[in-house]
């Protein structure tokens, strides 16, 4: 596989069970010499099904609670295929359905251990989701060249469509967010990495460091995921938008740039599973003692009964975006921690409130990733050379700011009431407010650049 002649596919899907990836039905048992698994049962939606040479199966022996991994060869006697799928994307993607009739696999293909199959699986998804947020970030950058070459050759009213505002919010905006995202994997990717090297500095082997270090980071993988997937879809729907007529025929590079885009919130655990994901690992650490969610979250309390602070601060470069994330952090610990005190075990079951504390996160982690950039910037270059960059952080700081506030409001609303609801509205006000500034004039100098360059020209920016 390594040298590029073998293909593999991961074959955990099922007819029957998609994202409760543990209740799949096909199973092993041991054959009566004790020399193989026979393998029986039936996988859905397996990329590289049609030409690959190995299967990673999951599968359950003896009708065991949790799945066992096994290394499945895809001439073995018994395997059969349907046909490829129809798809509305990624049609260079071969995705077939795999049956799995009597298959005999040596047991020495069981892959790790009996029962600890569940645990590979999620694993491989990890990694899978920080390489899928990669993966959108080059397509959105691609999106945006497209898009950028179309709205300078395309004249309407006598003046190329890159010249109109309405143009340029989009183009800007489609920069914002994708420099945003690739602020946030590098950022994950770097972290990922340090734990590693750390691991393996302190004496772990190789293979369990990197795979201890992933799991470290594995609330980050879903938020990336998740974020990138969305990220994706806005360029590229923004993208047919800047086309057209053009965007809505085949023929052009948006239209299925626009159809492959989609999958990526449904595969890898589907967006909403992975925003449920996030919390829950969230909230894993707060109750093992590896974050301190209460903590914070009293604070937060205590502050909200006194007087906010008019403190002039000092004037160091950032110290007002700084200020914001502190604050945005508030909001999650506020509505976070108020919900788990509340709601206690219930909060597992409460979707839409989960599915808000995910959103917030999600813009604080991504905020944060791009500060640290943008200020690592700023000490490298100085702050003329690096305007660009600053507007883009502006800009997205007083846009989250608003979601983040949304959000908030539409959990709290959800299970606190009365007067202490009145004080959390209060503090979440007080909590997401930034100063206004002209996020107009903010994004022209974004699109300017972009436009007149020809190109999504911000990659050589500081990572
Ligand atoms: C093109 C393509 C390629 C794929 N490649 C592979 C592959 O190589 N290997 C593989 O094993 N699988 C693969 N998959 C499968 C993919 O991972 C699943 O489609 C995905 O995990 C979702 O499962 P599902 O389709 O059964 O949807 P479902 O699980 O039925 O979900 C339907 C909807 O319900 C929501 N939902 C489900 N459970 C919950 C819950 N508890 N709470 C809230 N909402 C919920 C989902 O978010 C979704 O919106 C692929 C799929 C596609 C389309």
């Amino acid at each position: 596989m390594a040298s590029g002649e073998w293909k593999a596919a991961y074959c955990l899907t099922e007819p029957s069970s998609g994202s409760d990836a543990n209740s799949g039905k096909t199973n092993a048992k041991l054959s009566a010499d004790g020399k193989n698994y026979i393998l029986n049962g039936q996988k859905m939606w397996i990329t590289n099904a049609g030409f690959a040479n190995v299967f990673t199966v999951f599968a359950k022996i003896d009708g065991d609670e949790n799945l066992t991994g096994f290394i499945v060869e895809a001439n073995s006697a018994g395997i059969t295929l349907n046909p490829e799928e129809k798809k509305m994307g990624i049609k260079g993607s071969s995705t077939r359905q795999v049956f799995f009739n009597q298959v005999e696999v040596p047991v020495e293909n069981l892959l790790g251990e009996r029962n600890q199959g569940f645990k590979i699986a999620l694993n491989i998804l990890n990694i899978g989701r920080i390489k899928l947020a990669a993966g959108v970030m080059g397509g959105a950058k691609e999106v945006i060249n497209h898009s950028i070459k179309y709205a300078n050759e395309r004249e309407q009213f006598g003046r190329f469509i890159s010249k109109y505002g309405a143009i340029r919010h989009k183009i800007a905006e489609q920069a914002i967010r994708t420099f945003a995202l690739e602020s946030a994997v590098y950022r994950a990717a770097s972290d990922i990495d340090h734990a590693i090297h750390t691991k393996i500095g302190e004496g772990m082997d190789k293979q369990k460091a990197t795979l201890k270090g992933i799991e470290e980071f594995a609330a980050e993988c879903a938020m990336l995921k998740v974020v990138g997937s969305e990220v994706l879809d806005f360029c590229v729907d923004e993208g047919v938008q800047i086309f057209g007529g053009m965007g809505y025929s085949a023929e052009s590079t948006v239209e299925r740039a626009y159809r492959d885009s989609r999958i990526n919130r449904i595969f890898e655990g589907t967006n909403e599973i992975n925003r449920l994901l996030t919390v829950d690992m969230i909230l894993k650490k707060a109750m093992k003692g590896e974050l301190d969610l209460m903590g914070p979250a009293m604070a937060v309390a205590n502050e909200l009964m006194s007087i906010p602070d008019f403190d002039e601060g000092t004037g160091e470069t950032f110290e007002k975006e700084k200020k914001y994330i502190s604050n945005f952090k508030k909001t999650l610990m506020m509505v976070a921690g108020t919900a788990a005190q509340k709601l206690m075990m219930q909060l597992t079951k409460e979707q839409e409130i989960l599915m808000n504390i995910a959103d917030i996160a999600n813009d604080i982690y991504v905020a944060e990733s791009l500060l640290l950039r943008v200020e690592k910037m700023v000490q490298a270059k100085g702050l003329e050379q690096s305007q660009v960059y600053v507007a883009i952080l502006n800009t997205y700081i007083f846009d989250a700011a608003d979601r983040i506030n949304k959000a908030g409001k539409d959990a709290l609303v959800s299970f606190v009431e009365e007067d202490e609801l009145r004080m959390m509205l209060m503090g979440l006000k007080r909590f997401t407010k930034v100063d206004p500034f002209n996020i107009k004039t903010a994004r022209q100098l974004i699109a300017s650049k972009l436009i007149d360059k020809g190109d999504y020209c911000l990659s050589d920016a500081i990572n």
